[in-house]
């Protein structure tokens, strides 16, 4: 057959009529029913679960609190609110290190370790850069293998991708309901090279930097910001070969910690080395986190300290409402878009622009 005899190639081929005559298969399967959805839980339905410490439970709110939509939201934002009298009475412990340094072989035997004398442990991680699609790199149960088949452990993984305020947000409000399920110890893991640090540093306790041996600073990406947070440095993988660099960089810590200014706890940042993998130095490790809570409740800057996150923490969230409200207003966005072309061209000043941005936005808000 000549090749422009080919139907397809004929001028009124479409390429849609050529199945027009194969009729459509009727459903035979009796059995296939339109999925329902599961109808969503009321507030009231969700904190009993919460407080019998049920894990499902906790789990469908927690999803409700990562949830954008604004009907899961007004639930979870009650949940939450009902959750407050009964959070609180747990160590935030927050874990960082870079890519590789040992964070979920650590998590692992650090949660085995306080599971050890009873309780619960809630793994929460802050990741704004993961996507749950793409496979969130922090908190996820498949790299803390023991944790994840323990019944005392709750694990789970950042929120996903969103604004670096807006995820940890979730992650805080989290926390509250993960110590209304009676979850008295609470890690809270991210990645030690950006922003989310001073994140994490708002809402937990004690701040553990996982370092590493033989690399320098800025070769781990460590900042110097997240040094002076920490309350305690660990350096992992002091184990066979690597045990006396371990040493070597223990003392360079430790003198280099002497630099920084005083902490506002009154406490000095011990730097220690230790094992994850080989489970040895464990136990140090957190007689020092546990020297580290009695210090500060004997000082009385524990409660200081959950205070200031308090307030921290309405302030981030007014921030982020108030901006979310204008950014996404369509009429102001209209309005920006405009603006931003006439300053990009040099015909309106960055502040003239913006503040002829606002007072729009104010003027909508006094009329609404
Ligand atoms: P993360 O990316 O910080 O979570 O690090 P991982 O826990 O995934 O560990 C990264 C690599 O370091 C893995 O291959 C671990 O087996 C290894 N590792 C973790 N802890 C130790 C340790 O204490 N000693 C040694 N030698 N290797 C370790």
């Amino acid at each position: 057959m000549n090749q422009h005899e080919h139907i397809e190639n004929d001028e009124k081929y479409t390429g849609l009529t050529v199945n027009s005559g194969v009729k459509q298969q009727p459903v035979v399967n009796p059995y296939l029913k339109p999925r329902k959805r599961r109808p969503l839980p009321t507030s009231g339905e969700l904190v009993e679960g919460i407080l019998k410490g049920d894990i499902t439970t906790l789990s469908r709110a927690v999803t409700l609190v990562e949830s954008l939509s604004a009907e899961h939201q007004t639930i979870a934002q009650e949940v939450i609110e009902k959750c407050l009298p009964y959070s609180g009475n747990s160590k935030r412990i927050g874990i960082t290190g870079v890519p590789g340094a040992g964070k979920s072989t650590s998590i692992d035997v650090f949660g085995l370790h306080v599971l050890k004398e009873g309780g619960k442990l809630a793994v929460l991680a802050i990741d704004p850069s993961s996507e749950r699609t793409k496979g969130s790199i922090l908190g996820d149960k498949t790299r803390m293998e023991r944790l994840a088949v323990h019944p005392s452990a709750f694990i789970r993984p950042s929120p996903s991708a969103g604004s670096l305020g807006g995820v940890a947000r979730k992650t805080r409000e989290t926390i509250v309901l993960c110590e209304a399920a009676g979850y008295n110890n609470i890690f809270v893991e991210t990645v030690g090279v950006g922003q989310s640090e001073t994140a994490v540093h708002s809402m937990v306790d004690f701040f553990l930097l996982i370092q590493l041996a033989g690399t320098g600073d800025e070769l781990q990406g460590i900042k110097r910001g997240i040094m002076e947070m920490a309350d305690g440095i660990v350096i992992n993988k002091a184990d066979g070969d690597n045990v006396d660099r371990a040493r070597l960089a223990q003392a360079q810590f430790r003198s280099a910690l002497h630099l920084f200014p005083p902490t506002q706890s009154g406490w000095f940042p011990e730097v220690l080395c230790y094992s994850g993998y080989y489970g040895i130095g464990i136990e140090e490790v957190w007689d020092m986190i546990d020297r580290y809570f009695d210090f500060v409740k004997e000082n009385g800057y524990f409660d200081r300290k959950r205070q200031e996150q308090a307030r921290y923490w309405m302030f981030e969230t007014i921030d982020e409402k108030l901006r979310r409200n204008f950014y996404t207003n369509p009429e102001v966005k209209q309005m920006l878009e405009e603006k931003e072309v006439r300053v990009l061209n040099n015909q309106q000043s960055s502040f003239t622009a913006a503040r002829d941005v606002l007072d729009y936005y104010f003027n909508l808000l006094n009329k609404s």
